[in-house]
């Protein structure tokens, strides 16, 4: 088979959906079902994306761990240089522990404990993204106890407004609970001067996720960088700007944010700044490379309504019950010839909120039928859960003409691991 030119990864060929050059069903008759598969190529030209968009800025793309921390795929991001956006000590751990160089590290979140901090210390991390006051406080604590500098920048909450897909995924406006206020973050550079432990390096912002316009990344942008120059302007100069990320994709029902005109529009800002561009990519880099392969197991119909029943559901996959997140949903096999129906995609979970989808328009499926489901590369795997006793599924990794299992499927045994 030759190489396909791909629009989106997962195409269908001769009737069957592919991943790499293996059909979905040859990959869920070998790896069993629930199964998460991702395609490396295609993350692979995500990156690339991204690298030659801002080609002229020379980014550190900090991939955001939280959106899929499998290590054999940190792994591959470490070697096509990318660095980490980490929320937590686990992450931290989980970068380091795939290789990812200290100095590519920043680490947000609200709520960074003493423990998080003084590992974030000794693995000598580019920065901590500040979110309030007495966080920076605790870590010039921490860090003057441990006779080291900490590196920062504050995390700024730019009071904009991205529109996103649910109200659960914006972070920009001044009433969520991130970041620092733009109008005091120059208060806390202040503060931070007169610290010994304190090295205030950059400016950083996040504005939210799955967002397809690129006005309020200007606007945010926009914002920060009058902060840094004013500090500048004060004899305080930063290193680092950092634009987060929230780059929204083509998830069949929102069309993808345009990195090239994002591009066209930062990298001059960037320029003009001095400033190193630090971008951090979760979603784009690594949704539409993932399936959920998941196969029917039972068919039940009502007066009102077909429900298809699968063998995953909100403990595998809780984007859709968690906050509207939409994903295609279509037959891995053969679907020609065949009758749409508006059919419920539901799991095997005790809640009426266990769904993929509802009131779905899509080939009539059948038992024992294996079907996949889109765009799950990204919070996919990493929200899965125990919940109602189920194991967490296996993971494999598509090369083109190899397949890699990158995490074998949970046991009864893991269940209980831990348990006394
Ligand atoms: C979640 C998060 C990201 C990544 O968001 P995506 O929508 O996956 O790109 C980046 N930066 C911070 C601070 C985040 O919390």
């Amino acid at each position: 088979m030759g190489e396909i030119l791909l629009t989106r990864p997962f195409p269908r060929v001769n009737g069957h959906l592919l991943c790499g050059e293996f059909p979905l069903q040859d990959l869920a008759a070998e790896f069993g079902t629930p199964l998460y598969v991702y395609d490396l190529k295609w993350i692979r030209s995500r990156v690339a994306l991204f690298r030659d968009a801002f080609s002229e800025v020379d980014p550190v793309i900090a991939y955001s761990v939280k959106a899929n921390g499998n290590l054999s795929l940190l792994r591959e991001l470490s070697d096509l240089g990318c660095g980490a956006d980490i929320t937590s000590g686990g992450e931290l751990f989980r970068a380091r522990s795939a290789g990812i160089e200290g100095m590519k590290i920043v680490f947000a979140g609200v709520g960074k404990s003493e423990d998080e901090i003084e590992f974030a210390l000794d693995e000598g991390i580019y920065a901590f993204n500040v979110e309030s006051h007495s966080e920076l406080q605790r870590i010039n604590r921490v860090a003057e106890r441990k006779g080291v500098t900490a590196r920062f920048g504050v995390r700024v909450n730019p009071g904009v407004i991205a529109s996103t897909p649910h109200e659960y995924t914006a972070t920009g406006h001044s009433d969520t609970k991130f970041g620092v206020p733009w109008e005091e973050a120059q208060e806390l550079y202040r503060w931070a001067l007169e610290q010994e432990s304190l090295d205030p390096v950059g400016i950083d912002v996040h504005i939210g996720s799955q967002i397809a316009e690129i006005e309020p990344y200007i606007a945010a942008l926009t914002r920060v960088l009058k902060v840094a120059s004013d500090l500048s302007g004060e004899g305080v100069p930063l290193e680092y700007v950092d634009i987060g990320g929230g780059f929204g994709i083509d998830d069949g029902q929102v069309a993808a944010l345009d990195i090239d005109a994002l591009a066209r529009e930062i990298v001059p800002r960037v320029m003009d700044s001095g400033l190193q561009l630090i971008l951090e990519p979760g979603r784009a880099l690594v949704a539409d490379a993932g399936a959920l392969l998941t196969k029917v197991e039972y068919v039940k119909t009502n007066a009102q309504k077909v429900f298809v029943i699968m063998d995953s559901g909100m403990s595998e996959l809780i984007r859709p019950s968690h906050y509207g997140g939409y994903h295609e949903i279509e037959p891995a096999g053969p679907i020609a010839g065949r009758i749409d129906a508006v059919v419920d995609i539901v799991g095997p979970v005790c809640e009426t909120g266990d769904f993929f989808a509802i009131g779905r328009s899509m080939p009539m499926p059948e038992e024992g039928e294996l079907l996949a489901v889109r765009t799950v590369g990204a919070y996919g795997f990493t929200m899965a859960s125990n919940y109602n006793g189920r194991r967490r599924p296996a993971e494999v990794l598509v090369d083109g003409t190899e397949v890699r299992l990158v995490r074998s499927r949970e046991t009864y045994l893991d269940l209980t691991r831990g348990e006394l």
